[in-house]
């Protein structure tokens, strides 16, 4: 077999190219596995909120890529360029080509910093920070710890994103520590937000409308930021009216937290293996590919309408590796991705609303008898230490660890709630 040829080829090592290795190469010693990976490091993002509110590191959430791949699986230390599922083969940006039996596209989506006019020139400065990336996230520690008056915006970009409930969540984070400071009166925070509601899960949205009421941070739906002027601290709204007349409004700023608009990446949106939308397109619950049999699809990159996030992947592998060897071994696929996501919403420096929820909106908690509507502290502690534990010492191992998540656990919650 040729160096150039692997059965199973993963493009994209982040969350879901690692884990679907590792778990791979546990259930078949024998298959050749690859994957093409460009970045020297790899990072826990779930750990960027956190960093941002200053209760954690980047360190913390950084390791070398080296370390997570075992040496019987072969790196491949290049960007991914081109699709050619006709021939089976990935073209590298050196030029070479790859050939598999198998492969398996996660290549995370792409953040669209130039979307918004300005954006890409003072971000990290001028008090214009993000979350977002592991460039800017300390920085908007620094902004807040900085914040003495003043106005602070966070904005929300349309969907879909990664992590949802991420623009908020660091916004309440940052408003607790202005209270902490005792300086939450001098401080104008604003929710601007290119959506029409809080949340995409109406029972959710119920919730986390209390905690932004408790906090009395004024919402501004249907503001989609368009464009910044960090030396002169403004930030230009697109504002859509209920008649869906549009206007542009001017916010002055001290402090900015942006969440960047977010797409499949340009080379994935330019191949074969692209539905319209520029993700790829793969069956909702098998992530076999729409058309092509021998590829799969997971993570962040896919056209599955589930909410992109770490959580979602840890339930998406055992269904791509199950797959991969049921085609294998000429057995039906399993139909085994029901859309679970989660969000584990830090709502204050010592309490999470830990949101769990599949396709459709069904609440599906993993746990009986928590409200999962609670500002918790359990899942204050599941945020900085337990779930970062779960993602590198079990996920990204290739374990499989399936804690069942239920629509019956909050049946009767969702049934109150929903007559409430
Ligand atoms: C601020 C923030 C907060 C979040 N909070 C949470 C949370 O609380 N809970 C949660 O579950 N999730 C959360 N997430 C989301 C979570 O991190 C992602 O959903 C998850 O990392 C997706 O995994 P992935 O493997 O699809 O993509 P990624 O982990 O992003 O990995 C994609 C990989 O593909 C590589 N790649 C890119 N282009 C190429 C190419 N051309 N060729 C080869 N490789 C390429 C990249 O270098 C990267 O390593 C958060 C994310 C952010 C940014």
């Amino acid at each position: 077999m040729s160096e150039n040829h692997h059965n199973l080829l993963i493009v994209g090592g982040g969350a879901a190219g690692v884990s679907v290795a590792n778990n791979m190469r546990r259930l078949d010693k024998e298959m050749t596995i690859a994957i093409i990976e460009p970045s020297e490091k790899h990072y826990y993002q779930p750990g960027f909120t956190i960093i941002g509110g200053g209760a954690y590191t980047l360190k913390k959430t950084t390791r070398n890529e080296a370390d997570l791949i075992p040496s019987s699986i072969n790196w491949i230390k290049e960007f991914a360029d081109s699709f050619q599922p006709d021939n089976n083969t990935v073209t590298l940006r050196s030029g070479d080509i790859i050939s598999y039996d198998y492969l398996v596209v996660c290549p995370g989506l792409q953040l669209d910093w130039n979307k918004i006019e300005g954006l890409e020139e003072t971000i990290g400065k001028n008090g214009v920070c993000s979350n977002y990336s592991p460039d800017t996230v300390e920085y908007t520690w620094e902004c807040i710890q900085k914040m003495e008056k003043g106005t602070a915006l966070f904005t929300q970009p349309p969907m879909p994103i990664k992590c949802a409930g991420a623009p908020q969540k660091i916004m309440y984070l940052a408003t607790d520590r202005f209270i902490k400071k005792g300086i939450r009166d001098n401080i104008d925070v604003q929710f601007c937000n290119a959506g029409p509601g809080m949340f995409g899960v109406p029972f959710f949205a119920k919730a986390l409308k209390k905690v932004i009421e408790k906090y009395d941070i004024p919402c501004n739906f249907n503001n989609n930021l368009v464009a910044i002027d960090g030396e002169n601290k403004t930030a230009t709204f697109e504002v859509t009216d209920s008649d869906g007349n549009k206007q542009r409004v001017e916010r002055q700023f001290d402090m900015i937290h942006v969440t960047p608009p977010q797409s499949a990446p340009d080379f994935i949106k330019n191949s074969p293996l692209a539905a319209e939308s520029g993700w790829v397109d793969v069956h909702q619950n098998t992530l076999q590919h729409n058309k092509y049999a021998n590829v799969f699809g997971l993570g962040d990159a896919t056209t599955t309408p589930n909410a992109k996030t770490a959580a979602a992947v840890r339930k998406q592998v055992p269904v791509v590796v199950d797959n991969i060897l049921n085609l294998k071994n000429n057995t039906a696929l399993v139909e085994g991705y029901d859309g679970y996501g989660s969000c584990p919403l830090t709502t204050s420096l010592s309490s999470v609303i830990l949101a769990e929820f599949s396709y459709g909106g069904k609440v599906t908690p993993s746990f009986p008898f928590l409200d999962p509507r609670n500002n918790s502290y359990i899942w204050w502690l599941g945020k900085i230490i337990g779930f970062p534990w779960m993602y590198w010492q079990l996920m990204l191992k290739g374990s499989r660890f399936d804690i069942p998540h239920l629509e019956k656990y909050a049946a009767k919650l969702v049934k109150q709630d929903s007559e409430s």
